[in-house]
């Protein structure tokens, strides 16, 4: 079954555990700290400008947002974490949904995770991290921003969050550019494979 990754539509936004999405469609879902250019991935990806809002006022939007994909699957975009600005209930907030929507991983078919490939994964990444972890599926980590980067301090820096996040040989860390579209075939085919494990997914 080919995917057509322009058949995608936004569903909802869910506030609160009572929206979760909970039928069998499998949901991809991606998170990153504020600013790591989560949007600008998502967007990448389906090959839309401002489908995922870019640049949305960070850390203010504590919600998950749900765009359906070829009636294929769920991309889930969980709220980003990290910015210094927001308060102690924000946070709170962000911990309590994450809770709750990492308390029933079932429908989650992969987790990918947005770090910065210039940066050390910071205590939130790895916490992130570890929530993937727990959750007890398979989760890949996307280093954005690769057009930052030198030549010479890419590999480093990819071994780097590896270590830093205690990532398996299972985990595949995919060197990407949102702005070049870098690693976007990669993570197309990773995330492919996840939805539809039987056959050799394809792109339509
Ligand atoms: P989000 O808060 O994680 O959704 O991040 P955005 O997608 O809004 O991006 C944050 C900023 O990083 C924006 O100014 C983007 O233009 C920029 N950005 C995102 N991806 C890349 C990339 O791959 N390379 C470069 N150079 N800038 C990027």
């Amino acid at each position: 079954m080919a995917i057509n990754l322009q058949k995608a539509e936004f569903v909802l936004s869910a506030a609160s555990p009572k929206d979760f999405l909970r039928d069998p469609i499998p949901q991809v879902a991606f998170a990153g700290r504020s600013n790591v250019g989560k949007s600008s991935v998502i967007n990448r990806l389906l090959g839309r400008k401002n489908f995922a809002r870019v640049g949305a006022a960070p850390g203010k939007t504590i919600h998950i947002n749900y765009f359906r994909i070829d009636g294929a699957f769920y991309l889930v975009d969980l709220p980003g974490y990290g910015y210094a600005r927001v308060s102690k209930g924000e946070r709170d907030r962000w911990g309590k949904l994450m809770e709750r929507y990492f308390a029933d991983p079932e429908l989650m078919t992969l987790g990918v995770m947005i770090v910065d490939a210039r940066h050390k994964p910071t205590a939130d990444d790895c916490t992130m991290a570890q929530w993937y972890r727990d959750a007890g599926r398979p989760f890949l980590v996307v280093a954005n921003k690769l057009d930052k980067l030198k030549k010479s301090e890419i590999e480093p820096n990819l071994q780097r969050i590896r270590e830093t996040l205690e990532l398996g040989e299972e985990n595949l860390v995919i060197p990407f550019s949102a702005e070049k579209g870098t690693g976007r075939e990669e993570l197309l085919q990773a995330i492919l494979a996840s939805v539809e494990p039987a056959e050799a997914a394809t792109e339509e």
